[in-house]
């Protein structure tokens, strides 16, 4: 891993063993079955674009991969430990995986320095000092550097939402999970949010992220999995899901939303 705090480089694992595995993950809710045999595999440094119509399971898949819901049957493995393991320590899960959501979720009365130090001071045992210049370090990367003694409602909901990366980003996580990050933004907003997972990528950041914009999942994705009904009903290079999609209902869906 490199000390440089100007940079976000993924830490290196050892060959191309993948970083988030699945297999055959089942999740239900109260009897309805939310994930059905999902298998998933993430190699490092690649993007996986999740794309399916609302309610077909995207943000549950994330939310098992970070154990913030049990999954009824199958298993999750990062760095090829297994995680749904009932003897591993899910809070150190958690702390190896990043996630942003919809909806920033910074906290109103921390600055945005505050906010994004918080987790590597407490969490991570970071001493303040190096915490912060690892967060300026990052807030200059993404383009906010003026704005780290600014409170989050000062600030645009694309600067909120860079925000929300850089803090997820501060604990120099193995995988970060991005759920729909642009969904809550005016529409001349989503395009500087989207330009960050692109340098991201560019960085060597391994991301799954569940989107809505095709365009861009097209773009970035290495790999694209369609969603129905909580089954990955169709996988593949972004080529071939967007260009030459072999299921009627991936058409349908593409169809419906391009
Ligand atoms: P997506 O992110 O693709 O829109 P979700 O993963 O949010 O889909 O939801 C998949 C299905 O699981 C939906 O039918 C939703 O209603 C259901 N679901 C999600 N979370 C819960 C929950 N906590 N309790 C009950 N049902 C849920
Ligand atoms: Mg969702």
């Amino acid at each position: 891993m490199s000390d440089n705090p100007e940079t976000v480089e993924a830490v290196h694992a050892s060959g191309d063993a993948p970083v988030l595995r699945m297999e055959s993950v089942r999740k239900t809710f109260g009897g309805s079955v939310v994930l059905r045999d999902v298998d998933l595999e993430v190699a490092p440094h690649t993007v996986t674009a999740l794309i399916g119509a609302s309610g077909s399971g995207k943000s549950t898949l994330l939310r098992c991969a970070n154990l913030l819901e049990d999954i009824d049957d199958g298993a999750i493995w990062l760095d090829g430990e297994e995680i749904t393991d009932p003897r591993v320590d899910q809070d150190a899960v958690r702390r190896r995986i990043g996630v942003v959501f919809q909806s920033y979720n910074l906290f109103p009365h921390m600055t945005v320095l505050d906010n994004i130090t918080l987790a590597p001071r407490r969490v991570h045992g970071v001493p303040r000092a190096e915490a912060e210049e690892r967060a300026r370090a990052l807030l200059d990367r993404l383009g906010l550097s003026g704005k780290a003694g600014a409170y989050p409602d000062r600030l645009s909901g694309g600067q909120q939402q860079r925000v929300a990366i850089v803090r997820a980003l501060a604990v120099r996580p193995r995988l970060l999970l991005l759920d729909e990050i642009t969904a809550a933004l005016d529409p001349e907003l989503v395009g500087e949010v989207l330009n960050v997972v692109r340098d991201l990528k560019a960085d060597g950041m391994t991301m799954v992220l569940a989107t809505h914009e095709m365009g861009f999942a097209r773009d970035v994705a290495d790999q694209v999995c369609f969603l129905d009904g909580g089954v990955v009903l169709e996988r593949g290079t972004a080529e071939q899901v967007f260009g030459d999609p072999r299921q009627e209902r991936t058409r349908q869906f593409l169809r419906r939303i391009v």
